[in-house]
């Protein structure tokens, strides 16, 4: 938003164009006042787009979130935005609109942030997509030590890589290479139903609840329970003083009821 911000208001004024009568919010973290500052000069002088400086908290970025911050509206258990009038785009998805109708050029770079302890040089790497993950890791001076985990992604929601021999995709945001020392954690133990997992889920569900749904293969009742909800933002897992893979389990219920819907 920083580098440009000009472009992305072109690009939201061709959503503007496409989707007429409709009104643009832009949401900006409030602790990024250079982006909402650089943002509200490049939108100025065109009408129904607004930017929103958001409170500065994890999970802000998920759709339901986003909508009900910025509009106020909620979006009901099992549906999408559309059902509030809403569509949810990344900024970096409006550049990349904007891109293809002035240029004509379609999505073939995106910038990866490579980071985590066994990183010797951090970096964030605009990347052409099919790069392999080894090469970024080579353009960031390589590891310091090996890492004892390889993530795609951010640490609440990214997924274990078991190797960096595959290319980089237009989904992949990050590389985060956790040395020994980050990723010192206890093994799973029983839950000792303190509840925290209950107070940090954002989305209000249970997901004690929901990981022994999974563990018993009882996906009826995981969905019953609105397990399809959950955002897999992380949170229950990392306040879960018995580390129980919450988020795993609730990411395989997920799968296998949407799998069931459509057989
Ligand atoms: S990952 Fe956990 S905290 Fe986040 S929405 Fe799902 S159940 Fe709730
Ligand atoms: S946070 Fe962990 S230990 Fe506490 S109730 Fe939830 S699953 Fe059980």
């Amino acid at each position: 938003m920083l580098e440009n911000s000009d472009e992305i208001a072109e690009g939201l004024n061709i959503l503007l164009h496409m989707f007429p009568n409709t009104k643009i919010y832009v949401g900006i973290e409030n602790n990024k006042n250079d982006a909402i500052d650089a943002m509200n000069k490049a939108v100025s002088g065109i009408n129904n787009i607004e930017i929103v400086a958001l409170k500065t908290k994890y999970p802000q970025g998920a759709e339901k979130q986003l909508i009900y911050a910025a509009t106020k509206r909620e979006v009901p258990s099992g549906k999408l935005p559309a059902h509030v009038g809403c569509i949810v785009q990344n900024i970096a998805t409006v550049h990349a609109i904007r891109n293809a109708v002035v240029l004509g050029k379609p999505l073939t770079e995106r910038v990866i942030t490579v980071t985590g302890g066994s990183i010797k040089t951090p970096k964030n790497l605009r990347v052409k997509l099919g790069t392999s993950l080894k090469e970024l890791v080579q353009a960031c001076d390589g590891f310091i030590v090996e890492p004892a985990k390889i993530i795609s992604g951010g640490p609440l929601m990214g997924t274990a890589l078991f190797s960096l021999d595959i290319p980089a995709i237009k989904g992949s945001s990050g590389v985060l290479c956790l040395s020994q020392k980050e990723w010192d954690i206890a093994p799973e133990s029983n839950c000792i139903r303190c509840g925290k997992c209950i107070d940090a889920c954002p989305m209000f569900l249970i997901p004690s609840k929901l990981n022994s749904m999974v563990l018993k293969g009882d996906y009826d009742s995981f969905e019953a329970n609105h397990g399809v909800d959950c955002i897999e933002c992380g949170c229950c897992t990392f306040v879960c003083p018995a580390k129980r893979h919450l988020t795993q389990t609730c990411r395989e219920g997920k799968r296998r009821v949407l799998s069931k819907k459509k057989k």
